[in-house]
Parts: structure tokens; C-alpha cells; sequence
């Protein structure tokens, strides 16, 4: 599924190595709300052995390596923001070979830089 490619995608470029659930889940929200897919990704991500989970601590595993970084682009735009619906004026775009996500503010965006 495009959504859960996407979001493993996000989780294994992120900077940081070790983060709460709560932050893991804020990185997933880029790409859906919906709880049922967001369980279904971070199940998948722990199938991929991209990530591991103890108790409230999720660490970004080695195997997440072989995802290349997303590229981010910025334009000036008058938009909202799609993960948490602020207005925007510089949309960030988080660019895959065949399509992006977003827009995003910069405070979304930042999550998984
Ligand atoms: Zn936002």
C-alpha cells in the first residue's frame, strides 16, 4: 500500500535514531490520521525490522539504511498545512521518485528532519 511504503519511507530517513511512539506517530501523520493505518504501518515497520519498540521507545533500526533520504522542497504558497491544517505560506513537499506529499508547514515537516 502507497500509504504505508510512504510512511516507512519517512520513518527510516529520519535523523533520529531513538524517539517516544508519540513522535513516531507524529512522523506517520505526514502520511495518514487514520488510527487503524497508523497501527497497521508501525506493525509493519517492526515486520521490516525498520524499527523496535520497547515499551514507550522506538529505535530506528540499520535495516532502515537502505531508504534513501526523501528530498524536501519549499515554495512560497498560501495553502494549509496537510498534517495539522495551519495556514502556510512556504509549503514544504516531501518528493518520492513517482509522486509527493504534502503540503506542509515547517513545523510538520521539521519532524522528520
Ligand atoms: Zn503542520
Amino acid at each position: 500500500m502507497q500509504k504505508t511504503e510512504d510512511a516507512l519511507h519517512l520513518l527510516a530517513a529520519s535523523a533520529r535514531r531513538t524517539m517516544s511512539v508519540r513522535e513516531v506517530v507524529e512522523i506517520i501523520e505526514l502520511v495518514t490520521k487514520n488510527p487503524q493505518t497508523i497501527k497497521a504501518i508501525l506493525e509493519a515497520a517492526t515486520k521490516q525490522r525498520i524499527i523496535r519498540r520497547v515499551e514507550t521507545t522506538v529505535t530506528i533500526l540499520d535495516g532502515a539504511a537502505a531508504f534513501p533520504k526523501p528530498k524536501i522542497t519549499r515554495v512560497d504558497c498560501d495553502s494549509s498545512c496537510r498534517r495539522c491544517g495551519v495556514r502556510i505560506k512556504h509549503c514544504h513537499y516531501i518528493e518520492f521518485d513517482d509522486h509527493r506529499l504534502g503540503p506542509y508547514g515547517s513545523e510538520c515537516v521539521n519532524k522528520i528532519l
